[in-house]
C-alpha cells in the first residue's frame, strides 16, 4: 500500500493537488445535519463518516480513514451533498401513497437499513412520516446499535483530532 500512488478513493481523474486523508476531514457537520433534519440527539457525525456513508462505504473500520479524498468529492459527498428530491427513498416506502419529506435519514437509521436490508441509503436522504413509523417498528435495532455508533463516531473524531503521532499509533 505504502508506495501506491496517491489518488482519490471516490472517483477517477480527480485533482491530485487537492487530496487529503479522510482522517483530516473534520469540518463541523452540525448545521449540515440540522439543515437536512437528520441530526441525532447525542451523536455528532464526523465529516469522514458522512463522506464514507454517502460513498456507500458502510464499514467503520479505522483503516478507512487512510483513504484519500479530493476536494470535489469531499464537498459532493460531505457538506455540499444534495438530497435526492424523491420522497420515496426509504426501501420500505409505500409508493402508492403520496408523501412529503418529513425528516432526513439519521446515521443510525442509515446503518440499520444497511444492516437489515442491505441497502445503502445515505445520511440525510428524505423520508416521509409514514416511513419513520415503519422504520421504528420494523427496522430499528434499539439502543445497543445507537451506543455502538456513538462510541465509534466519537472515537473517529478523537482520532481525527489527535496529533500525528498519537493518531498513527492508535491505528
Ligand atoms: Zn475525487
Ligand atoms: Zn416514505
Amino acid at each position: 500500500m505504502a508506495d501506491d500512488k496517491m489518488r482519490c478513493s471516490f472517483g477517477d481523474n480527480c485533482d491530485e493537488n487537492t487530496l487529503v486523508l479522510l482522517k483530516e476531514c473534520k469540518k463541523d457537520t452540525t448545521s449540515h445535519a440540522r439543515y437536512l433534519k437528520c441530526s441525532t440527539e447525542d451523536i455528532h457525525i464526523p465529516e469522514s463518516v458522512l463522506i464514507l456513508n454517502r460513498a456507500g462505504v458502510m464499514g467503520l473500520g479505522l483503516s478507512n480513514l487512510y483513504k484519500h479524498v479530493c476536494l470535489k468529492h469531499r464537498n459532493i459527498l460531505g457538506l455540499h451533498w444534495k438530497r435526492n428530491k424523491r420522497t420515496y427513498c426509504h426501501p420500505l416506502h409505500d409508493k402508492s401513497k403520496s408523501s412529503t419529506i418529513a425528516r432526513g435519514v439519521t446515521v443510525v437509521q442509515s446503518r440499520e437499513i444497511w444492516l437489515k436490508l442491505n441497502v445503502v441509503l445515505p445520511i440525510g436522504s428524505g423520508i416521509c412520516r409514514r416511513c419513520i413509523e415503519t422504520h421504528k417498528k420494523e427496522i430499528s435495532m434499539g439502543i445497543d446499535l445507537k451506543e455502538e455508533l456513538k462510541e465509534m463516531c466519537s472515537l473517529l473524531e478523537k482520532t481525527a483530532n489527535a496529533s500525528n503521532q498519537t493518531g498513527d499509533h492508535l491505528l
